[in-house]
């Protein structure tokens, strides 16, 4: 990519800042792209991954930061969106030197980005990025860290099925509603309690045996295997393993009336899938808004962590899902769209908010 190409992508989407950082004695390679720090300073994690190109590596940075800003917005958090990457393979260039050294980079830019955890980032590595900066969330609970997100994200999807629920069905019960859930790892097991709790009845489906046993026997969960999640004849229809795996065959074949789940990025093509589902009258809860607890669990984090705050916000996003889903019926656009178009709309606002000292 040449230098004119990459500042038109900076153009494209508006980014702030994007800063490259290199260190030859630990082999560090990273990108840290700001994308908005119009509601406060952007956050978002530390991805590590060994991309094709360089250019893979800065497209998918300014994608994801992008992601961040309008999960943060909609999520009614002060917060802006920003991300990283580290480029190379995670079990080959990972040192505690070479995280210190990110953390370096990350303490130059002064607390206008903070990082957290990501793919094939862990909470060790955050310790070690902590050792060079304070602007960074996702420790553990011994440092004063907020653990482990997954049961407030649980919480937050468990919310946003529920206002599903309500606007497509007119009730927001779950007792007796038939949930099929694909992924029962971290988000999706503590979502199963939720529901198994209310009186779902659950249908499960993992590439993990011993897990789909474990729920099959706690949770009274029919297991199915594979691509037989979609087409299961259910109610509602929970994605909590994979991205884009909302599709033209996997939505022909889906027999849910309401998708509600906590994978990031279900749509395969937004512009196209986000209008499918609409058109044959399916409830889809836009992705980024109700699996938003982990975002909430590290803003409090950032602010002075209380768990029981971050299930409270967490719980507002039953409202904003059912505003948004109103929004998307009464516009005739699709909800992910509506969802947009409500984050870029407080953003609008609070930019004029800060207009004056
Ligand atoms: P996880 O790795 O704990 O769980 C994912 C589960 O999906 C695993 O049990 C895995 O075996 C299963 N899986 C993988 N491939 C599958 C397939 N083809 N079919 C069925 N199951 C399959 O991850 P998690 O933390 O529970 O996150 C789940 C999803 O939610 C991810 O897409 C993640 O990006 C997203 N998310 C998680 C959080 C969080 O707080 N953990 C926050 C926001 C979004």
């Amino acid at each position: 990519m040449s230098k004119s190409e990459i500042f038109a992508e900076l153009v494209t989407y508006d980014h702030e800042q994007v800063v490259f950082c290199n260190d030859n004695a630990t082999g560090l390679k990273a990108i840290i792209a700001i994308h908005n720090t119009v509601l406060g300073p952007g956050l978002g994690g530390t991805r590590v991954w060994n991309y094709a190109s360089e250019t893979d590596a800065l497209n998918d940075v300014l994608r994801l930061s992008r992601g961040m800003t309008y999960k943060a917005a909609i999520s009614g958090l002060n917060l802006g969106g920003a991300k990283a990457v580290i480029i190379g393979d995670a079990n080959q260039i990972k040192t505690e030197a070479l995280m210190r050294k990110f953390g370096r980079f990350v303490e130059n830019l002064n607390g206008k980005y903070i990082t957290a955890e990501d793919v094939n980032t862990t909470t060790r590595d955050m310790e070690y990025v902590h050792m060079e900066t304070s602007h960074v969330v996702g420790l553990p609970e011994s440092m004063g860290g907020g653990g482990d997100p997954s049961p407030v994200t649980a919480y937050g999807v468990y919310m946003g099925m529920k206002a599903s629920a309500k606007h497509a069905w007119g009730s927001d019960s779950l007792a007796g509603k038939k949930v099929a859930v694909q992924g029962v790892g971290k988000v999706g097991g503590h979502l199963l309690d939720f529901l198994h709790k209310e009186g779902a009845q659950l249908v499960i489906s993992d590439i993990n045996e011993a897990t789909l046993k474990q729920y099959a026997s706690t949770h009274g969960a029919t297991v199915v295997s594979g691509d037989e999640i979609y087409s299961q004849p259910v109610d509602i229809f929970a994605p909590c393993a994979l991205g884009a795996i909302l599709n033209e065959k996997n939505i022909a074949a889906l027999k849910a009336g309401v998708i509600a789940g906590a994978a990031n990025n279900q749509l395969a093509d937004e512009n196209v899938h986000g209008p499918m589902l609409l058109e044959k009258g399916i409830t889809y809860a836009p992705d980024f808004l109700i699996n938003a607890g982990g975002l909430i669990n590290v803003y409090q984090e950032h602010i002075g962590y209380n768990r029981e705050t971050a299930y409270r916000q967490a719980e507002h996003i039953f409202d904003v899902t059912l505003e948004i889903l109103k929004t998307s019926v009464d516009q005739k656009i699709h909800s992910q769209k509506a969802a947009t178009l409500l984050a870029e709309k407080r953003i609008k606002a609070i930019a004029s908010v800060q207009s004056t000292y």
